[in-house]
Parts: C-alpha cells; structure tokens; sequence
C-alpha cells in the first residue's frame, strides 16, 4: 500500500504511542484527584500544555484540550460570538466551521460569506467591505484542506482587530506543518487537532488568547478551568503534544522534502503530456497536492488506484446519477471540464521517492 492521504489523517508516530501507553496502563488515575497516584496524570497533561504552547508560540495557560478539530471550531464559532453579533468567514472553510455558521445561522444569526481568488486566497485589500458595525466575529482558516492555500492570517487580523472582532483560525491543516507564533500573528483563537501532525485521532485543542472571555462549550465539571468539562484523555494529550514538539523541530527539513517529492510528481506527470490543473496558490501547504484532470471522473480515478494500492482523495465524488465537485472546487472555479476530475493527493514526511513515481505511473496509466 502506498498512503498519500496525509491531509485526511496520518500515521501516528513512534514515539508518541510509547509516550502514551504507560497512561493507558500504569498511570491510570484521573487528573482530577487529589491523591499521590492522580499527581502523575495531572504533571503529565501540563508539561503536554507547556510543550504544545511552545511550539506556536503561545503560553501554557492559553492552551485548552478538546477531543478534535471540529469540537475546538464549534467552541470557538458558538461561544464567542455570543447571543449576538455577525459573523465573517469565507466560504471555503472546512465543514466543521461552515455547518457551525449555519447552525447559528438557524437561530437568526447574519453570516458573511467572503468569496475567494481562484488560487483560494481571500482578498485582504477587500475583505474590509464585508465587515459590518455589528460583525464580532471573523474565523478563516489558515490553510485549506483540499487545495492546501495558506491565508493572509497577519493582514486578517489586523483587519479585524481595527474593527473591534475577535479572531479565529481554524488552523488543523497548519499546525505542525508550518511555523505559526500565535501571539506575533495576533490571532484570538486557533483550533488544531492531533492525527494531521501524527498524533492520536480524538484529540485536538483550542488556544484562546489570555483575557479573551469564552463561554464554556461542554458543562459539566471544572477540568480545563471550568470551561471545557469531561475528564481529560491524558494518554492522547501526552501523545498530541510528543507528536508536535517532533514536527515542530523538523518543520523546514520536512517541507523541503516534500517540495521535492512535489516536484518529482508534477514533472513526471507533466511529462506524460496529461492534461491537468494544478489547485491552490504558491504558497501552500507542502505535499498537499490538488490535481484536476480534463475529461476523467475525480471518483473513478480514485478507486482505480485504490485497486492498485494508493490511497489518495477525491475533490469530486459521484452519487448514483450526479458528479458532485466539493463546495472548493466550485468556489476556486475549476473550469466543469478539469473540475469533475479532481483529486487530492496529500503527501507526509514517510512518503518516499519511490511512493511519488508509483503514484505518477498508476495515474499516468489510468488517464491514458
Ligand atoms: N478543519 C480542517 C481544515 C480539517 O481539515 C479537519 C479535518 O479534516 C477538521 C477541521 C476537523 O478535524 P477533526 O477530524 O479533528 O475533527
């Protein structure tokens, strides 16, 4: 098998499942207790905090665990912008952020959706037009998940704190990927989510400025200061925050790789003579690669070469009548022809050069 779907989830590291079994084992106690044998689940989950803050930038006390990327949006999305206020965002955010608007959007809330450039980038010149005297909050994304598009964040929030909003970014494609410092970019709140930089599925977090008032999501007891109820998954937040001090160490190394492993697979399938569109701006994420192909189906091509043993993803799926191209897609404007034959193929750090020229081949073959 060849996996190169690492933006869909990836391959849980080494040392990070070493870190967390002795808290599935051994130290089982609840965090919240106060006897000697708790201590050590309790030390465990703040220096996670402490290490997890380090690497964006953040200080420990900002840092709050959830169980995903989307709990850490829907909190962000739903309690900060109160009973009142509207919302900006753009309109290709993941679903966890647009079906959060539109859940508000059901009970009367104004949402604002901001169109994007053809490379997905929304337009920082205009993008003060869209906010009203009444917007409280603004949450776009710091990179897109299909076509790995990286957003103006710093010019974003200096627009929105000129306007008095707060700042979200749902940052789950990002974090681990590529260097954020929270606190230079002056962003409010960020959600990320452990199994995209090799961490456990089921857990994620939220940072949240200090100062910033946010009501708590989940009720219940006073883990998380009160504002995120439910008895802390210590395991999985020892292996979230292993898994991200690693990435984080190896951020330059890794892109450069996998901007070589890019190249090696545009070029061969470029000298193949396929017709293709390569999706998303230049600067992006490295090894998320959007491809649309002219006159093929996105689905067909990837259960072709899911029976030839590559798993990559699709920005185009079929129901038994329609071609249905993802809400990205049709918003960057892939022309129909290329739009319907779009895949996604998001190379890792364990992808070899010789996974990048199988996959070109298979392709390759299956176009022509
Ligand atoms: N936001 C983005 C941009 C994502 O890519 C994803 C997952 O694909 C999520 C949110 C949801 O994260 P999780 O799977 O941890 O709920």
């Amino acid at each position: 098998m060849i996996y190169a779907d690492n933006a869909a989830t990836t391959e849980l590291d080494k040392d990070a499942f070493e870190a967390m079994r002795p808290f599935l084992i051994e130290n089982y106690g609840n965090a919240s207790q106060s006897y000697f044998f708790a201590a050590n689940a309790r030390r465990a989950i703040e220096s996670a905090r402490k290490k997890i803050a380090d690497c964006i930038g953040a200080e420990p006390e900002e840092i709050y665990f959830t169980s995903c990327g989307t709990e850490s949006d829907n909190w962000a999305i739903k309690m900060a912008a109160g009973d009142y206020g509207d919302i900006v965002t753009s309109v290709i955010e993941h679903h966890a952020v647009l079906n959060s608007c539109a859940a508000l959007e059901r009970q009367g809330r104004n949402i604002i959706y901001v169109p994007v450039t053809q490379v997905g980038e929304v337009d920082s010149n205009c993008f003060e037009e869209y906010i009203t005297k009444n917007t409280k909050l603004i949450s776009v994304m710091f990179a897109n998940n299909e076509i790995g598009t990286i957003q103006p964040i710093k010019k974003l929030t200096d627009i929105a704190h000129k306007h008095k909003c707060l700042f979200h970014t749902d940052a789950v494609q990002a974090v681990g990927h590529v260097h954020i410092d929270v606190h230079a970019l002056e962003i409010d709140m960020l959600s990320a989510s452990a199994h995209k930089f090799n961490g456990p599925k089921g857990i994620g977090f939220l940072y949240l400025k200090k100062g910033i008032e946010l009501n708590s999501y989940l009720n219940g007891g006073s883990q998380e200061k009160g504002l995120r109820a439910g008895t802390e998954n210590v395991a999985f937040i020892v292996a979230m925050a292993v898994a991200l001090e690693k990435n984080c160490k190896c951020i330059d190394e890794n892109q450069k790789y996998l901007k070589k492993l890019e190249s090696l697979l545009l070029e061969r399938i470029k000298l193949a003579g396929v017709d293709f569109i390569l999706n998303g701006s230049r600067n992006k994420i490295p090894g998320n690669i959007s491809l649309s192909f002219a006159d093929v189906e996105g689905e067909m091509l990837l259960h072709r070469m899911d029976l030839q043993g590559i798993c990559i993803s699709t920005g185009a799926a079929c129901d038994s009548k329609n071609i249905q191209v993802s809400h990205v897609i049709k918003e960057i404007r892939v022309p129909k022809r290329y739009a319907e034959g779009t895949i996604r193929i998001s190379l890792g750090k364990n992808n070899s050069k010789e996974d990048v020229l199988a996959i070109a081949d298979v392709l390759i073959n299956i176009i022509k």
